[in-house]
């Protein structure tokens, strides 16, 4: 490595070597960080590097020298991996990778127990690790521009997380599991290819704290559960533009007139038949899951009810953990057969689910007693 190269940057490590726990070295064309980072001790009281835009395309293996970092601001280079030693800065809240070329984050991220702030926009990331849901104190996570079609369900875990930003990637549906996000306040999912959001996102109480929902710009989307219906969503005119009967094969859909044009309104993949005011009888297995999802208030311990779920196939303990609705009126769980209640409110079509046609009842009518708003019933059956 030429002496030279870390001629520009003399003043700044000077600085710190004074006591300045700041080493500011954005926009200094830097092709690596100074190896004396790693090697003289005057610099392990570091807390903050600034390097924004430079040239970087790595970080060194033993960045671990310098535990006490508390910030890592690194956007606009040209990094392709994250050594695994990163694992060892357990004081690091914030890491900025914004703009870099990064196609995977190292399995061992979930180690950075402090991190508070990771922002990983404009990269080439194509799925994220489970062990992303181990980053327990996790309030900020920037993930947009990437090519993610799918999340880990592990990122439910993060009961932290206030922002999420997934803008531009190539999202087809989220988690069912996003409403144990309970401390979510904005979401954003603007430009991705949405078919709709599920059903128990932001209800049963559990995503009171959802303030603002950005929906923009997915064209798939004719419609956004009932629980939303007074949370700022964006501009959803941008959305609704295809048609997405048959994106979804052997999805359920209804239908609903909608100024003299006929809106597919596609049930959530876990919905294999409807009840309406006329069928109203559900399923067998419907009533036999929300027989066994009751027994879980019997249950002492949660960890003996999902044992008791392990004799189950995966795909039917999944559903017995994370409903696919709540009740729109009693909250009890519902999985695969349900009474949708569609809503039209200044344009928008708001699909929610009941249980019952008592249930169903009792919302209609508030909704048309204290919002002066009608569901609207589908004008054809599907076929089942
Ligand atoms: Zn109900």
């Amino acid at each position: 490595m030429e002496e030279g190269e870390f001629s520009n940057i003399e003043d700044e490590l000077e600085n710190v070597k004074k006591g300045d726990t700041i080493l500011h070295l954005n926009y200094k064309g830097l092709k690596s960080l100074p190896p004396c980072l790693l090697t003289d001790i005057c610099y392990r009281n570091l807390k903050i590097i600034y390097a924004k835009r430079n040239r970087l395309m790595c970080l060194p293996e033993y960045l671990n020298q310098l535990f006490n970092l508390v910030e890592l601001y690194l956007p606009s280079n040209n990094i392709k991996t994250i050594p695994d030693g990163i694992c060892d800065l357990r004081n690091l809240e914030s890491l900025n990778l914004c703009d870099n070329e990064l196609n995977h984050l190292p399995a061992v991220i979930g180690k950075l127990k402090k991190l508070q702030k990771l922002q990983v926009s404009v990269n080439k990331l194509k799925c994220l690790l489970s062990c992303i849901g181990d980053l327990c104190n996790l309030k900020t996570l920037e993930l947009m521009r990437n090519d993610l079609s799918t999340l880990p369900v592990s990122l439910c875990q993060c009961e932290r997380l206030e922002t999420l930003n997934l803008d531009y990637n190539r999202l087809t549906t989220l988690p069912r599991h996003f409403w144990r996000l309970t401390s979510l306040s904005e979401l954003s999912v603007c430009g991705n290819n949405l078919i709709n959001l599920p059903q128990t996102f932001a209800s049963k109480g559990s995503s009171s704290n959802l303030r603002c929902l950005f929906v923009d710009k997915n064209p798939a989307l004719h419609v956004l559960p009932l629980s939303l219906i007074h949370v700022d969503i964006g501009n959803f005119q941008s959305c609704r533009r295809n048609d997405p009967l048959g994106v979804l094969p052997g999805a359920v859909e209804l239908v609903v007139p909608y100024k003299e044009i006929l809106v597919p309104i596609v049930m959530p993949p876990e919905v294999r038949n409807i009840t309406t005011p006329w069928k109203s009888v559900p399923s067998l297995q419907e009533l036999g899951l929300r027989a066994t999802g009751a027994l879980r208030s019997k249950f002492m311990d949660f960890k003996d009810f999902d044992e008791m779920l392990d004799s189950l196939p995966c795909n039917l303990k999944s559903l017995l953990l994370d409903p696919t609705a709540f009740c729109q009126s009693c909250l009890q769980e519902v999985y695969v057969s349900a009474l949708p209640e569609v809503v039209l409110d200044q344009s928008i079509f708001y699909l929610g689910f009941c249980c019952s046609v008592k249930c169903a009842v009792q919302i209609s009518l508030m909704y048309s007693t204290n919002f002066g708003i009608n569901i609207v019933y589908p004008l054809c059956m599907p076929v089942i």
